[in-house]
């Protein structure tokens, strides 16, 4: 699914141009804030430079590079901690003649064997000491070299790094691609539809979220208590649950804001569709007793809490002050 999207997007389309135009770089660097997308991304680029057939997914070549065993391509710095010996090692490698010459079992025959394809993730985080050693590949790239450098953002590339490489940017994703994409997978529909519509448009997060069975319960939870929660007495009751723990409360600040926001879009009655899914009758429940007014302010105080979990106060401290200020705003602000 993921694939798919990405073999639709521009950024792939701009690259099989070039493919068909002979144009290919030697260096590029594509932006993406989704890691799960800048991944799946570069097997469809090294399969589409490497398969005789431009990518068909179902030969020798396709199958040992969407296995990650494919001599041709070499991954770098997926934990964000590349150093100079290691930058070291991939010029020396790259000098190298191609990976055929120690191959020779290989179908490959077209244009695109023999190549070598090296990424690098994370590029952001490289250490200018990193990039200036590596700086060398993109200044006299070797014969039949590909150099991908895969960044969040441009943030922290060296201006000569940037300069030498051709720019693209990955897709970004609607909560819509991401629920049609789980669903395809066999997730579960509910799960699917609270993932994708937290998600950001990020599969990592989607999946992140899917793949977490708790999840489900501490969104379940954080409408009872924005449902139930209704006086100050009841505040000390629930400050202690799990759900303000120190693990969770920053993620049932999350939800609540979620929550909260629909909340915001049913009494202002505009015509947004909601975040939530399904949760209509919840969200009504909610709204009662909220004017726009008073449900601003409590978003604001949810995000008031977040940044004190910044600031090293503690969970229940948090948590109390938050849901005393939601009470406080529903009542002052009638
Ligand atoms: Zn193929």
């Amino acid at each position: 699914m993921l694939g798919e999207l990405l073999q639709n997007s521009k950024a792939y389309k701009d690259f099989r141009k070039d493919m068909s135009a002979d144009k290919i770089s030697h260096a590029y660097l594509f932006l993406g804030e989704d890691a799960l997308a800048r991944r799946e991304y570069m097997r469809l680029f090294a399969s589409t430079v490497l398969c005789s057939r431009g990518g068909c997914g179902e030969c020798d070549t396709c199958d040992k590079i969407y296995n990650d065993c494919h001599l041709g391509v070499h991954y770098y710095n997926f934990d964000g901690k590349m150093n100079v010996r290691e930058a070291e090692a991939l010029i020396e490698e790259s000098y190298k003649s191609s990976w055929e010459a120690s191959d020779k079992h290989s179908e490959n025959s077209s244009g695109g064997a023999g190549k070598k394809i090296y990424f690098i993730d994370n590029a952001e985080r490289l250490t200018p000491a990193v990039q200036n050693k590596l700086l060398k590949v993109f200044e006299e790239p070797p014969k039949d070299v590909i150099i991908a450098l895969f960044a969040k953002s441009t943030y922290g590339i060296l201006q000569t790094i940037k300069s030498r490489a051709k720019l693209n940017y990955l897709p970004t994703f609607t909560a819509e691609d991401i629920h049609n994409a789980l669903v395809g997978e066999g997730y579960p529909r509910a799960q699917a539809e609270i993932a994708s519509a937290l998600s950001g448009g990020s599969f990592e997060k989607a999946y992140a979220f899917v793949q977490d069975e708790n999840y489900y319960n501490q969104y379940s939870e954080c409408f009872e208590v924005l449902k139930n929660c209704k006086k100050s007495t009841m505040v000390v009751e629930y400050i202690n649950k799990p759900l303000f723990s120190k693990d969770n409360i920053r993620r049932t600040l999350e939800f609540f804001e979620i929550i909260l926001r629909d909340v915001a879009v049913k009494v202002s009655g505009a015509k947004i569709p909601y975040i939530t899914r399904n949760r209509d009758y919840d969200i009504a429940k909610i709204s009662e007793g909220y004017t726009t007014a008073s449900v601003a302010m409590a978003i604001l105080e949810v995000n008031r809490g977040e940044a004190m979990l910044d600031s090293y106060i503690s969970n229940v401290s948090v948590a109390e002050r938050v849901l005393f200020k939601i009470l406080e705003a529903k009542y002052k602000w009638q």
